[in-house]
């Protein structure tokens, strides 16, 4: 039983004697309308009983209708499947078409949401590879999610998905547990998949630990250790690799306006990193390193001691090596050139 409290509750009381529902899933649905998360409330109270758990409107407000640990019907198959596994939903305004895009305040909640979901729910930092398989997806992934076939959430946000959406929860939530634990091997996991979440940790080392060789095999219901993560010279394989030389060329060329494609995904990364540092909004961090992102950017080359805003300047808000790598070892990226 969970509720998330980076958004507002607005109940929905029959619903809430569904059955409950472990969940092991976040999928992302358009609602086909541009609603904010009120109105979507009053959809759901209304109109229909294919609810979801959360619904987030353009402006980036979010409401929970439902308990994650109770079942929505959003979802077809994945609402509740005979072993009491489920799918956490998320629907987001969207025109009435489902062509457009995500907006800049979406993305960035429905990342928050995902930390959140892995965090409390243990849902894994992957993209789901059949219907049952945990971790996060959208509802065309799998046919078993929707009865007739559906195109939700159509093309352009299947490709922030990719893009923005995923890489970014995946880059916010990557390495935040601490080691010295023991986990449960779930059904599908991997060891590199498993070493991800700890922090200095590798997949080689949780193996080391365990007696497992080659071929790594590992079964549900093993009981792992973790070892305490010690930072070293060898970092873990999946640790983020921003590449400067990309960074640089989507800092020069990308459009200041949200809604066109992504060119390089490494530039959310760093754009988190510059708002952790308390250099940029939040709602600007949207993948595309425009003019919010320049400006970010110059405020931590000044603050490293660069002086000369204006273009060619040394804080001139384009990456280079020294500031970037800065960046990047205090928010657990590595640089390539
Ligand atoms: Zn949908």
């Amino acid at each position: 039983m969970a509720m998330y409290p980076g958004a507002t509750r607005m109940l929905l009381g029959p619903e809430s004697r569904q059955p409950a529902i472990r969940p092991t899933q976040l999928l992302m649905h358009s609602i086909v309308a541009p609603w904010d998360a009120r109105r979507l409330h009053a959809y759901w109270r209304d109109s229909t009983n294919l609810e979801s758990h959360f619904g987030i409107g353009y402006g980036g407000d979010v409401g929970q209708y439902l308990d994650t640990g109770i079942r929505a019907d959003a979802n077809y198959r994945a609402n509740r499947r005979p072993d009491g596994t489920g799918a956490v939903s998320v629907e987001t305004a969207s025109n009435t078409k489902a062509s457009d895009p995500w907006t800049a305040a979406q993305v960035a909640e429905l990342i928050d949401l995902g930390v959140w979901v892995h965090r409390t729910h243990n849902v894994p930092l992957r993209i789901c590879r059949s219907a049952h398989d945990p971790g996060f997806g959208y509802h065309s992934l799998h046919r078993d999610w929707s009865p007739s076939g559906t195109a939700c959430p159509g093309p352009a946000r299947i490709r922030q998905f990719h893009e923005l959406v995923f890489p970014g929860i995946v880059a916010a939530a990557s390495g935040d547990k601490p080691g010295g634990t023991t986990y449960e091997v779930q059904r599908d996991d991997t060891l590199y998949e498993i070493a991800r979440d700890y922090r200095d940790v590798s997949w080689q080392q949780i193996a080391a630990a365990n007696g497992i060789r080659a071929p790594y095999t590992i079964h549900p219901g093993q009981e792992l250790t973790i070892p305490a993560g010690k930072t070293s010279p060898s970092r873990p394989p999946a640790r983020t690799v921003v590449d400067l030389s990309r960074l640089r060329a989507a800092a020069k060329t990308d459009p200041p306006k949200a809604g066109t494609p992504v060119s390089y995904a490494g530039t959310l990364v760093v754009e988190l990193a510059l708002v952790e540092d308390g250099l940029m909004e939040r709602r600007y961090a949207d993948g595309h390193f425009g003019s919010k992102s320049v400006h970010g950017y110059s405020l931590h080359q000044q603050r490293m001691g660069y002086r000369g805003t204006q273009p060619g300047g040394a804080a001139d808000g384009i990456p280079g090596w020294d500031s970037l790598t800065d960046l990047g070892d205090r928010h657990g990226f590595t640089v390539v050139a």
